[in-house]
């Protein structure tokens, strides 16, 4: 996933990035040599196992195999001050899986109480163990899905009833799919319940 490249700007940033020789801002002088912005993002994400057996963040390149910090001298600060994990961080120096945990947590918090209710507490552990944690944030910072979890958290009770009034997206099917799931919500026959909406 490379974010659509700027034109590059030979005649004012007339050395090239020592990664993709073109000319772009340089925002690193590495070991290897100055990094333009897109090779310095790329270098923060890419995962893996160094040469030298250590597993994590690999930004470095050293004979076209991806480095650790360590082997590579790369200094770069992706260690999440939560959990420790290397990662890619947020803004507030967390990795993508402690920054979801702490929206999900801020969402599913009713105001009133300062907690979360006991049922949406699996609900709360689903969304956080997301496999992709990027893709989770980009899903749960939607303005639909973030006011629906809002609404969910200072719901009295969660049954479907509750569910039925609340605005009809497929955002509501999913999270009453995940608690159906979770056995907070018993299963339900959804079509004929649809069948039935739209027959009367
Ligand atoms: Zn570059
Ligand atoms: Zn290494
Ligand atoms: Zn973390």
């Amino acid at each position: 996933m490379s974010r659509p490249r700027k034109a590059e700007d030979p005649i004012r940033l007339p050395v090239p990035c020592n990664r993709c020789g073109q000319h772009h801002q340089t925002v690193a002088r590495w070991p290897d040599g100055g990094v333009c912005g897109y090779c310095y993002q790329q270098a923060k994400r890419t995962r893996g196992i160094c040469a030298f057996g250590h597993e994590g963040v690999l930004p470095g390149i050293i004979d076209e195999q991806p480095t650790c910090r360590r082997c590579s001298g790369i200094r770069l600060n992706v260690d999440c001050v939560s959990c420790g994990a290397e990662d890619e961080l947020d803004s507030g120096g967390r990795c993508w899986t402690c920054a979801l945990g702490n929206v999900v947590d801020d969402l599913l918090t009713d105001p009133a109480t300062g907690a979360i209710a006991k049922d949406l507490i699996p609900l709360g552990a689903t969304l956080k163990s997301m496999k992709r944690a990027n893709s989770g944030m980009t899903w749960i910072r939607q303005k639909h899905v973030t006011a629906f979890l809002r609404n969910l958290a200072v719901a009295p009770k969660i049954t479907h009833e509750i569910f039925d009034q609340l605005p009809d997206s497929r955002t509501r099917e999913y999270v009453r799919g995940l608690l159906t799931e979770h056995g907070v919500l018993p299963q339900r026959d959804e079509l004929r319940m649809r069948y039935n909406n739209w027959a009367a």
